[in-house]
């Protein structure tokens, strides 16, 4: 068996721990004589794995006792639709468009009511995070909408927008876990876990609990309703249940490694061996302006597409792999989330010098 360094964007490196745990346990789960794969979501097994999640999450994240946790499915891109769906009210919310996500969650919004955009970075291709101290918030909005860590362009949010009273409805989806939050400040705060938690197919929001009413849009589905889901305890039907019991263990990753915090010096030192190199190097050069670079995503170029091309595929076959930027973007992009070990980003780098030695 070999692993490589993988510096996919999502689905995404897992802690190798996490993995060998779960495949010791896949045949015989603490004794069940079954895999989690194959037990009722009611029994008492999954019970207790879904409470441990959550709690652990809570701990994590030091989530306070007014907002809910939910483990849903649909991917981050279903709450593009669940939000406005359940929080628009007066029909009215405000967008920061800062990169593709932002976007296509502006313009679902706009299918159930009035989306503005009230500020964008598409001027300089997403390239940074525009000035949120003073925003036209509009007096009936419902809600302010941010993507946190713009995954495709490697931006992130150094201080949240003054929302000036609104809701703040935040994906976090690449960054969630990566350093502590301040949950109080949200409304919402959402992610699908395939970038830095678990497998793809869950999706977790933790959601003030006076945001979550009856009263939502008129013919939301039955599945596309918080307070059903929070009624239920994630239990209404049946949830991503392997996803979320993987979920679990990582929480449980983080909490052994020293929490959040420990999780934030340990990303900024990793982010900081690749920016510094990117800062110096005379062949490739990081594309985010300084102060927004994001600790997760780590998009940059040599300015070249052919010399690009010849990077990406020499790297894979030296052992970096999915090192391509996103299609709408071109050049390389390295995905340094919570699980990519330190050794991982060294080595990239010693790669990359001998790269620009062989090219420069
Ligand atoms: C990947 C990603 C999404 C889309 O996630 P899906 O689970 O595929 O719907 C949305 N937002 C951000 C920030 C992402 O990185």
């Amino acid at each position: 068996m070999s692993r490589v360094y993988n510096f996919s964007a999502g689905p995404a490196v897992l802690p190798e721990e996490v993995l060998r745990e779960a495949a010791e346990e896949m045949l015989d789960y603490k004794g069940t004589g079954m895999s989690v794969m194959e037990m009722s979501h009611r029994s008492k097994a999954y019970e207790a794995i879904i409470h441990e999640a959550e709690a652990d999450l809570r701990e994590l994240m030091n989530i306070p006792d007014n907002y809910k946790v939910l483990f849903l499915q649909g991917g981050a891109s279903q709450q593009f639709a669940m939000i406005p769906m359940n929080l628009m009210k007066n029909k009215v919310a405000d967008y920061i468009v800062t990169g593709q996500w932002a976007k296509k969650a502006y313009q679902e919004a706009g299918i159930y009511g009035k989306a503005n955009k009230i500020a964008s970075s598409e001027d300089k291709t997403f390239s940074y995070i525009p000035d949120c101290s003073d925003l036209p918030i509009s007096e009936d909005a419902d809600y302010v909408y941010i993507c946190e860590n713009n995954t495709i362009y490697g931006t992130k949010y150094k201080t949240l927008p003054n929302t000036k009273g609104k809701p703040l409805v935040a994906d976090v989806s690449s960054c969630f876990l990566s350093e502590p939050v301040d949950v109080g400040k949200y409304g919402v705060i959402y992610g699908g876990v395939q970038k830095n938690i678990g497998p793809a197919g869950v999706v977790i929001v933790i959601i003030r609990e006076d945001l979550i009413t009856e009263d939502v849009l008129p013919g939301t589905p039955t599945m596309l309703k918080y307070k059903i889901h929070a009624d239920n305890a994630s239990l209404y039907n049946t949830p991503p249940a392997y996803g979320i019991y993987i979920c679990g263990k990582v929480f449980k990753w983080l909490k052994a490694k020293g929490g959040l915090e420990a999780m934030k010096e340990y990303n900024e030192k990793k982010a900081k061996i690749l920016y510094d190199y990117l800062d110096e190097s005379r062949l490739f050069r990081g594309t985010v302006r300084k102060e927004d670079r994001s600790l997760m995503n780590v998009p940059f170029v040599t300015g070249n597409e052919e010399l690009d091309a010849k990077f990406v595929k020499e790297a894979a076959a030296a052992g970096f792999v999915n090192l391509k930027g996103h299609r709408t973007v071109g050049g390389m992009r390295a995905s340094i989330y919570n699980a990519m070990p330190i050794e991982g980003v060294e080595k990239l780098v010693a790669f990359m010098k001998e790269f620009e030695k062989q090219n420069a």
